[in-house]
């Protein structure tokens, strides 16, 4: 999953280099846009598939989708997310438990 975040980190430079590299053209900014648009969320969706998520009053380990990775309050190092055991919003802690799914 580690490609796809660098395949984001790299649409994202793509987009705004678009504007250096084909200026003054009507099209432009709305290409640039959905270039950025675009990486950004490859990588949300690899952040959204590396992390797994810990809740702090039960300790239940849960996967969040991409919704709710953008929608979940960041608090430190924390976001405030819905834990699926204790039914209310939680303070979770990110894990990068699952390296071995890097290939
Ligand atoms: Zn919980």
């Amino acid at each position: 999953m580690k490609k796809f975040k660098y395949l984001g980190l790299l649409l994202i430079l793509l987009g705004i280099l678009v504007n250096f590299i084909i200026p003054n053209r009507k099209y432009t900014i709305i290409i640039s846009i959905f270039i950025v648009l675009l990486g950004f969320i490859i990588y949300l969706y690899s952040a959204t598939k590396r992390l797994t998520w810990q809740c702090e009053e039960c300790g239940y380990k849960f996967k969040i989708n991409i919704l709710e990775f953008i929608l979940g309050i960041n608090v430190i190092d924390t976001k405030l997310l819905y834990c699926q055991k204790c039914h209310k919003r939680t303070n979770c802690k990110a894990l990068k438990l699952d390296k071995t799914n890097d290939h």
